[in-house]
């Protein structure tokens, strides 16, 4: 019998195995991918995490795991399948090899994250970390005095675009309709911006560049198609949680996200969740990190309350 399982090893998987380890947990972290680190591994570079400036993604994932390693933490590279509240105590079943085996838990933090909608067009998988990033927030400041362009129409583009216009030379939205599904009082900040220029109707058909990203191939619906020179690509075309395996168990919101708040709690006690997957308005690498303390502490409390 487990303390604690963790499913999932980005940056919330990985710092609640820290702290989980620091309580004093029997600590087991369930991981579907080889490697650690999440989303982070995709990142080419990262220049907004506290006091390791302009690390690179790959690195920051082997740093973080070092420290769970270090701590004693263990992992199998195993993919939960199920997960049963048994009342006390909760059954994950993992998938591996010809049988399923199964893990007993007193708790467990749900951290599987969330995975960006992608545009499905050459160039893209090849060029993501070089001028393609699905993260204004975390990349945008490698593109100052750039042109760059933002794919699609919600809240998430429209504020992409407000804040690279703060810094780049120019900002293309690429939006495959003539209106903008982003809320009003954004838009009207976006069509304040000089530097901003809509292409409505329009659909990337390619994102060019050899080494790095040089331009996009852009159909317009209704007219020529049109080759933008471009230093980068942000694609904000939506993204979603990882949930599927548990939105039966937990509750979940109409988007898929897990209903909780700062505390990480869910409506099934014992079952907490932290990082991307949960319903939250920053994800971000430093959040997700807080996530895994706050997970952790709400964990050991219920542990502590049937001592
Ligand atoms: P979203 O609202 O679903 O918007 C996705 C956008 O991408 C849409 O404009 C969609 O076009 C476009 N799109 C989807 N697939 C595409 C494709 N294959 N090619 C080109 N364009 C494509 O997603 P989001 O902007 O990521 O926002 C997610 C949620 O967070 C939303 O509920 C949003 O309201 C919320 N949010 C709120 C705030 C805020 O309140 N300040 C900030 C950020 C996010 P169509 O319009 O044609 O469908």
């Amino acid at each position: 019998m487990y303390d604690l399982i963790i499913v999932g090893s980005g940056p919330a998987g990985l710092s609640a195995a820290v702290y989980g380890k620091r309580a004093g947990f029997n600590v087991l972290v369930l991981e579907k991918n080889s490697m650690s680190g999440g989303q982070v591994l995709n990142t080419y570079e990262v220049d907004n995490y506290l006091g390791l400036p302009g690390m690179n993604g790959f690195d920051m994932g082997m740093t973080f795991r070092k420290h769970a390693d270090d701590m004693g933490v263990t992992f199998v590279n195993k993919e939960m399948t199920r997960i049963t509240d048994a009342g006390k105590y909760k059954v994950v079943t993992v998938s591996g090899g010809k049988e399923e085996q199964i893990y007993e838990t007193k708790t467990v933090i749900l951290a599987t994250g969330a995975s960006h909608a992608a545009l499905q067009v050459p160039g893209e998988d090849r060029l993501r970390g070089r001028g393609v990033s699905y993260c204004a927030t975390c990349d945008g400041a490698f593109f100052k005095e750039g042109t760059v362009a933002v794919v699609g129409g919600g809240d998430v583009a429209v504020e992409d675009a407000i804040f690279l216009a703060r810094f780049c030379k120019k900002v293309y939205l690429i939006h495959r309709r003539d209106t903008l599904r982003a809320a009003k009082s954004l838009q009207d900040k976006l069509f304040s911006c000089e530097n901003v220029e809509v292409i409505w109707d329009s659909v990337v058909e390619e994102i060019c560049g050899q080494e790095q990203v040089e331009g996009a191939r852009v159909k317009h619906l209704k007219e020529e198609q049109q080759v933008l020179s471009l230093d980068g690509v942000f694609i904000a075309v939506g993204l979603y949680p990882n949930t599927e395996i548990f939105k039966e168990v937990v509750a979940c919101d109409e988007k898929g996200y897990v209903i909780a708040g700062e505390e990480c709690t869910t409506n099934v006690p014992g079952i907490y969740v932290a990082g991307d997957v949960r319903t939250k308005k920053v994800r971000q690498i430093a959040t997700a990190v807080a996530d895994g303390a706050n997970a952790v502490v709400s964990a050991e409390k219920y542990i502590n309350s049937f001592v």
